[in-house]
């Protein structure tokens, strides 16, 4: 059997990992993280390489990052294979009529992603599912956050990343209701 490439996991930030507050005066970022965040990103780390894909700005992001590092002592911007902000983002009208920010999955077909990362291994992360309308394939969606202490999706969601790390395409697995069939399953 072929050696499998490390997949990559590419991760969406607010309400997602994060939660965008009002910022206090003189700051220009904050960020409440989602509970179990640093370990998150510690176990999926072990299996896949990572990257951040959001729709905010790059001020925005890059300062949300160095919260995460200060707070969680991870850096995922230094660890990030790419790390892509609004510019990398389509701005369209959906069925609704209504104008919204996309992550155009094309963009996973860029020469050098591709000889690091063949499509079917790489997998977004996404608590808005428009935004892959064109890439449902590579998505797995979460809940969307906003502050509830008592969340435990980053927990269940390592748990079930790391059991599809091997997986040869991820876009041929049924990824929606992941978490109802990883509680039932047991693991
Ligand atoms: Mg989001």
């Amino acid at each position: 059997m072929s050696e499998l490439s490390r997949p990559l996991l590419v991760l969406d930030l607010d309400e997602t990992l994060w939660y965008g507050v009002e910022p206090a005066d003189g700051e220009v970022v904050r960020v409440r993280l989602r509970p179990g965040l640093g370990q998150f990103l510690e176990e999926v780390a072990q299996d896949y390489d990572l990257a951040v894909w959001t729709a905010a700005s790059g001020d925005w992001m890059r300062g949300g990052l160095a919260v995460l590092h200060a707070e969680t002592g991870f850096d995922l911007a230094d660890r990030a294979v790419f790390l892509w902000d609004r510019d990398r983002c389509s701005w369209r009208r959906g069925e609704d009529g209504d104008l919204s920010w996309r992550k155009p999955a094309r963009k996973f077909r860029a020469g050098w992603l591709r000889a690091l990362y063949p499509r079917g291994r790489i997998l977004a992360v996404d608590d808005v599912p428009g935004n892959y309308v064109c890439g449902y394939g590579h998505l797995v969606r979460v809940t969307p956050w906003t502050g509830d202490a008592s969340d435990t999706e980053l927990r269940y969601l390592a748990a079930y990343l790391r059991s599809i790390a091997t997986v040869q395409d991820f876009r041929t697995l049924e990824k929606r209701g992941w978490r109802s069939r990883l509680q039932l399953s047991g693991s």
